[in-house]
C-alpha cells in the first residue's frame, strides 16, 4: 500500500444560480439554485394541430421531460395553445408549456391573452424581436405580458439569429482596439452581451431577477463551453444549456453529450435540452432519453433503473445476452410512467445482464439483480444474483421470460413494500 493520499471521487461542482419557478396550476417546476437540473424538450408538430401537439407533449412528458416548449408563430398557433393545454389537463399531463416566440411574439402575447395566460414561460430571442427603435418597444411588450401574467422568461440568444446591430457595434469597437480580438471572441462577446443587456432591460421594465433565465446557444462544442463558462461567471440567472442544431444520430448525441457533460461537471447549467434532428421514423422522445441519460451518467439525477450489460467478446458467440439486455432495458423504460408513481425509488435499481463467467457473477453481485449468461463452452446455465447473493439458476429456452418475471417480482416486493410503509407513515 503506498502512502499517497486517498483519491477524491470526481463529482459535479455545486451550482450557484438563483432559483426560478415555472408553474402550471399546482404543479411547480423549480429551476436553478438547489433544484435538480431539469430536462427540457421541444415539439416538432404544427402547433395548430391541437391533438397532434398534445399527444407529442404527453409522450415527451412521459419520457421524462419536465418542461416542453412549443412553437407559437402565428395567430392560429396562439389560439391553439389554450386548447392544447385543455387536452393535456384532460389527460392528466401537468407538464408546463413554454412558448417559443420569434418576430411577432409581442403581437401574439398581446392579442391572444388566453395564450399568454396558458403558457408557463415565454422564450424571447433578442435577435428576433425587431430592429432599430422597434426592438426595445417590442421586447418591452413581451416583458409586459410576462409581468401581467406573472410568467418567467428565458432570454434565449442563438448564434444563428444573433442581434446583427449589436454584433456590428462590437465589431466596430473591436477594430478600434490596439490589439483587436479575433472574430470568434467578438461573436462570443456579442452572444453574452445580448443576453445580459436584454436581462438588464427586462429588470428595468420591472421583472424580478428570479423571473429570468438565460441561454446562449451555438452549434460547436468548444464554442458552447467557452460562451457558458464566461456567461456563468458574469451572472447568476439560471442557465439553459443546449447545443443548437446538434445534428442527427450518433453525431448529435455525442456532440451534445460532450458539451453538456463538461459544463454540468463544472456546475454550469440548470436546464438542458438535446436538440437532436430525429432520424426518419425516430420518436421525438429520443432527445429526452439522451438528456436524462446524460444527467444520470453524471450522477446528477436518477430517472430509470440502470441496466449494466457487457459489450460481449470472443468468449460469447451467442446474441442471447444482447437480446436479454435490450428486452429488460425496454421493459423497464416502458413501465416507468406507471412505476414512478406506484413504486417510488424504483429508478435507483441496478440490473446486470452479462455474457459470461469472467465478469458476469462479479458484476451481477454489484447490481440489485443480475444474471450471468453462459459464454461459449460454459454449461448452459444462468445464475441469477439478487441483492448480492446467488439465489437460483435458470436453464433452457425460457430464460428471458423467467428473468423478466424475477425482476418484476423483485420490484413489486421491494419498492411496493417501501411505498406501503411510506403511505402508512404519512
Ligand atoms: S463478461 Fe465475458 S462475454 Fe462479457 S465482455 Fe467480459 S469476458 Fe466478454
Amino acid at each position: 500500500m503506498s502512502d499517497c493520499l486517498p483519491i477524491e471521487p470526481a463529482a459535479p461542482r455545486a451550482r450557484r444560480s438563483r432559483q426560478a419557478r415555472v408553474v402550471w396550476g399546482d404543479h411547480v417546476v423549480t429551476v436553478g439554485g438547489d433544484a435538480p437540473v431539469r430536462v427540457q424538450s421541444m415539439t416538432n408538430t404544427d402547433t395548430v394541430d391541437v391533438i397532434g401537439t398534445a399527444i407529442q407533449v404527453k409522450e415527451l412528458a412521459q419520457a421524462g421531460s419536465e418542461l416542453v416548449r412549443i412553437t407559437v408563430n402565428t395567430p392560429e398557433a396562439a389560439q391553439a395553445v389554450p386548447h392544447i393545454r385543455e387536452q393535456l389537463d384532460r389527460m392528466g399531463i401537468v407538464v408546463p408549456l413554454v412558448g417559443d416566440f420569434h418576430y411577432n411574439g409581442h403581437t401574439l402575447l398581446t392579442q391572444y391573452p388566453a395564450c399568454a395566460e396558458t403558457l408557463s414561460k415565454y422564450r424571447i430571442n433578442p435577435g428576433n424581436v425587431g430592429k432599430g427603435d422597434k426592438r426595445d418597444r417590442q421586447f418591452g411588450q413581451m416583458v409586459e405580458a410576462a409581468l401581467q401574467w406573472n410568467k418567467p422568461v428565458r432570454i434565449g440568444v442563438n448564434w444563428g439569429s444573433l442581434d446583427q446591430e449589436l454584433l456590428a457595434g462590437l465589431m466596430d469597437e473591436n477594430s478600434r482596439r490596439a490589439e483587436p480580438w479575433d472574430a470568434k471572441s467578438v461573436m462570443y462577446e456579442a452572444l453574452i452581451t445580448s443576453a445580459l443587456e436584454s436581462a438588464a432591460f427586462a429588470q428595468e421594465l420591472g421583472m424580478a431577477p428570479e423571473q429570468i433565465l438565460l441561454s446562449c446557444k451555438v452549434s460547436g462544442v468548444q464554442d458552447l463551453i467557452s460562451v457558458y463558462r464566461e456567461l456563468a461567471k458574469r451572472c447568476d440567472y439560471p442557465l439553459h444549456l443546449g447545443l443548437t442544431e446538434a445534428g442527427m444520430g450518433t453525431k448529435g448525441t455525442v456532440a451534445s453529450t460532450t458539451a453538456l457533460s463538461i459544463l454540468l461537471q463544472e456546475g454550469i447549467g440548470d436546464t438542458i435540452r438535446v436538440s437532436l434532428t430525429p432520424q426518419p421514423g425516430e420518436s421525438r422522445t429520443q432527445e429526452v432519453v439522451i438528456a436524462s441519460e446524460i444527467l444520470q451518467a453524471l450522477g446528477l439525477r436518477v430517472f430509470v433503473p440502470s441496466v449494466t450489460a457487457c459489450p460481449g467478446c470472443g468468449r460469447t458467440t451467442s446474441t442471447t445476452f444482447q437480446e436479454l439486455a435490450k428486452q429488460i432495458d425496454d421493459f423497464l423504460r416502458m413501465q416507468m410512467p406507471v412505476w414512478r408513481k406506484q413504486y417510488p425509488g424504483v429508478e435507483t435499481m441496478k440490473v446486470a445482464v452479462m455474457g459470461c463467467i469472467v465478469n458476469g457473477p462479479g458484476e451481477s453481485k454489484h447490481a440489485d439483480i443480475g444474471i450471468s449468461l453462459p459464454g461459449t463452452g460454459e454449461a448452459p446455465a444462468a445464475p441469477v444474483f439478487i441483492d448480492g447473493e446467488k439465489r437460483l439458476t435458470l436453464r433452457g429456452e425460457g430464460i428471458a421470460q423467467e428473468f423478466q418475471k424475477i425482476v418484476e417480482d423483485y420490484i413489486a416486493k421491494r419498492f411496493g413494500a417501501q411505498a406501503q410503509a411510506a403511505s402508512e407513515a404519512a
